[in-house]
């Protein structure tokens, strides 16, 4: 028997915990049930459809029931759905890890699989400690990493990855310097177009602090080319090159957080591509699947490979592993949906959408008096709301939910959109639309005018 939506929203309400919710607010308003998809859109218990306008928490790629992926999936299911890369080796896994090398920045030829950005960034960390204890430097224990960084939330990804509001219950585990990024730095200089001097200062004071430490420093942890959950805060394009540069000349080994940025995001297959960067470590998760399936990959090169060979009795082995660590399904899906990139020449046909989104901002969003600054890489893009739009933009009072607000009257307009904080987040499958990519910044401009002209 199949229970009515009122019905499975009851059974939610009263036995799901969610994620990054506030439960006493959840438990009271009837939560949107989603039962089913198509392409971009989000379709609920009653039949009602909604533009997906952040991919699913930014890892859908193709649109939802995407042909070729289920027809991969349901495939695979026909042979086998799980069995463990503990002492056995897989199909999907295999094929699967060779792509990954091959379209990967060059000298990334090792595929560590576990399940998700945040264990892709465990995984991540751990192989740096341990590599530098297996070169005998076993005093580079620490990380350097950008202030407000995000890198998921187990507690390795939130001592390397700090926010105040997400994490302060939570004190750092490891040791970790911060560096500025270069977009506050500019917001310190007083905005406006300070990115050539933001850049400067940046880098001058990575070295800096690599000048002086690097000898406790295992390697630099960031989100390449632009930092998501902090807000959308774009990093000038010869940011990550010079920090790979520097990295290289104080042997410290570069880790680049490709979980959000990754397959296609930023306009080009990884963030890493725009600057032919190619770092030691490179984290994928979200996209890695066209959004089907949890499925993430730590790549790393032959150099930190060969640290962990070993006879077994030394130990220097990687002792790390997840039960479903390169599951058969998920990088069934995976492979498809590499395979449709390629097909469908995905990545070719994003500058054209990119542009649109830009045009589409300027029009209709940038002009709204409550807009204190849009940002875009790619079709990543942020919206800052604040009550005054100077160089420091004056935010609104927190508990006036601005931020949350829109996004819910954006829902009225058919639009499903999550904030971070004040900062309004569009983050679309590639594969929207000209004609839907239309209707999401345009229900967004209507919400963003409906909530602050009120306000
Ligand atoms: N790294 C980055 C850059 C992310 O944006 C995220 C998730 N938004 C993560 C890691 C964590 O990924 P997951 O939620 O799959 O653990």
């Amino acid at each position: 028997m199949e229970l009515s939506p009122e019905e499975i929203a009851r059974l939610d309400l009263r036995y799901v915990w969610h994620p990054f919710t506030q439960m006493q607010e959840w438990l009271e308003a009837e939560p949107l049930v989603i039962a089913g998809a198509e392409g971009s859109y989000l379709i609920d218990a009653r039949g009602n459809r909604y533009l997906d306008g952040v991919a699913s928490l930014w890892c859908n790629v193709h649109g939802h029931r995407k042909e070729a992926i289920d027809r991969a999936v349901r495939e695979q299911l026909s042979r086998v759905a799980h069995s463990t890369l503990l002492g056995l080796a897989g199909i999907p896994s295999a094929l699967l890890a060779a792509r990954l090398a091959e379209i990967s920045p060059s000298g990334l030829t090792k595929v560590f699989y576990s399940d998700s950005g945040a264990t892709a960034v465990e995984v991540a960390l751990k192989l740096a400690l341990q590599y530098w204890q297996l070169r005998k430097r076993p005093e580079k224990r620490a990380f350097v990493a950008l202030e407000e960084g995000y890198h998921g939330d187990t507690l390795g990804a939130i001592s390397v990855g700090w926010s105040e509001t997400f994490h302060r219950f939570f004190p750092p585990l490891l040791p970790v310097h911060r560096l500025r990024p270069p977009f506050l730095i500019a917001r310190d200089l007083g905005g406006g177009s300070r990115e050539a001097e933001a850049l400067g200062a940046a880098l001058e004071q990575a070295e800096a602090h690599l000048r002086e430490r690097s000898e406790e420093i295992a390697a630099i942890v960031l989100e390449p080319l632009i930092q998501g959950a902090a807000g959308m805060w774009p990093q000038p394009l010869q940011y990550l090159p010079g920090l790979a540069a520097l990295a290289k000349r104080y042997e410290v080994l570069l880790i680049c957080d490709e979980v959000a940025t990754g397959f296609g995001r930023t306009g080009k297959m990884f963030a890493c591509d725009h600057t032919a960067t190619s770092p030691d470590i490179m984290c994928l998760g979200k996209g890695l699947t066209g959004g089907y399936l949890p499925l993430a990959a730590t790549l790393t090169t032959q150099d930190i490979f060969d640290a962990f060979l070993g006879r077994y009795e030394e130990y220097v082995t990687f002792f790390h592993g997840h039960t479903f660590t390169g599951n058969a399904l998920a990088c069934a899906a995976a492979l498809a949906s590499l395979e449709v990139f390629e097909q469908e020449q995905v990545l070719e046909q994003l500058p054209a959408k990119v542009e649109l989104a830009g045009r589409l901002l300027d029009r209709l969003v940038k002009p709204l008096p409550a807009v204190a600054e849009v940002r875009q890489v790619g079709l990543m893009i942020g919206i800052e709301l604040a009550r005054e739009r100077t160089a420091h933009p004056v935010p609104f009072n927190a508990a006036m939910r601005v931020g949350h607000r829109v996004c819910m009257e954006a829902r009225s307009r058919g639009v499903v959109i999550r904030p971070l904080g004040d900062v309004i987040v569009l983050m679309p499958p590639l594969a929207i639309s000209a004609a839907e990519l239309e209707a999401l910044v345009d229900a967004t401009a209507w919400a963003i005018s409906r909530v602050c002209s009120s306000l």
